[in-house]
């Protein structure tokens, strides 16, 4: 392969060019629209002060301009290849460090140590098969987030985005809503990425909020219900409710006044905070029983 400069697309054009095929399993489709790169990275707010991870940097579509405008740049590449064609391309700027790794097996804190008060900034156009996992990590590492600006394929970011009552709301909308503000920026056609992917993309922005939108004694709990009310989408609550904690729906239904006949998918998180909190209260009655 040979050695690659600027502009990155040339970078792009390189590997084109060599030997290096795209693996699918790994979720390869590089972006190939500078303004696309600029939008994402301005969504993101980068600044000199801004510490960022960058998640699968690929052939450098995002990681040219990180580069240049973030105080620190922390890109993870799955892909040996990748990695030492950035490191041949990039390795002058200080302030980037390339890791060679698989981004779920390493803790993020630990990963970008010194991030400051702010916390660090997440920018990835995500290799689809990660989005899940990815997604678990944004939660766990909530605090230390300032903000996420991430690429996902439309369909997950319509589930995000979507409102109680809609096919795409699921579990993961009102998990995510309870700890971030979701934003859909903006659609990406499969057009911009080589090779071309199935699907088209969008552009989404993760704010943590600074409080919680609900009130909720346990937090833990209210995941639990989310996620049982869902797991039997089709079927009304009390069916839910009473397969979680035996005999609680009535309780519930009285202390709520949610109607338990609804289907899950039907709740808001407001909704299910109050659930929770009841069947909280139900079991500290019943704590023998339960
Ligand atoms: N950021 C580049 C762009 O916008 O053109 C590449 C994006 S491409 C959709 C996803 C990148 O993530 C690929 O370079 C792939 O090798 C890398 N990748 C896939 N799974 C990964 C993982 N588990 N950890 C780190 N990188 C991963």
């Amino acid at each position: 392969m040979s050695t690659v400069l600027d502009p990155p697309e040339d970078l792009l054009a390189s590997l084109r060019r060599s030997e290096f095929r795209p693996s699918r399993s790994k979720g390869q489709h590089f972006l190939n629209d500078t303004s696309i790169a600029r939008r994402i990275i301005e969504s993101a707010g980068v600044t000199k002060d801004t510490a960022v991870l960058e998640i699968g940097p690929g052939a450098g579509a995002l990681t040219r301009h990180l580069v240049t405008l973030a105080g620190g740049v922390t890109a993870v590449e799955i892909d040996s290849r990748l990695a030492g064609v950035l490191q041949e391309a990039y390795g002058r700027y200080d302030r980037l460090t390339i890791v060679n790794g698989d981004v779920l097996d390493l803790d993020l804190s630990d990963l970008m140590g010194n991030y400051g008060k702010t916390g660090f900034v997440l920018v990835a156009n995500l290799p689809y098969g990660i989005t899940g996992p990815v997604l678990d990590r944004l939660i766990a590492h909530r605090g230390k987030i300032s903000c996420a600006v991430i690429m996902v394929q439309h369909e997950v970011g319509g589930r995000l985005t979507a409102h109680p009552g809609t096919k795409a709301y699921g579990a993961i909308t009102a998990i995510m809503a309870y700890h971030y503000r979701v934003e859909s920026l903006f659609r990406v056609g499969g057009d911009r990425f080589v090779p071309r992917p199935a699907v088209d993309s969008v552009v989404l922005r993760l704010t943590p909020h600074e409080r919680p939108p609900v009130t909720v004694r346990d937090a833990g709990l209210l995941n639990v219900v989310i996620k049982s009310a869902f797991q039997h989408r089709r079927k009304m609550l009390h069916h839910a409710m009473n397969r979680l904690v035996p005999g609680s729906a009535g309780y519930l239904s009285d202390h709520t006044g949610i109607d338990l006949k609804r289907r899950g998918e039907t709740l808001d998180l407001n909704e299910f905070a109050l659930l929770a909190d009841a069947l909280r209260a139900f079991r500290d009655q019943h704590q023998d029983d339960c």
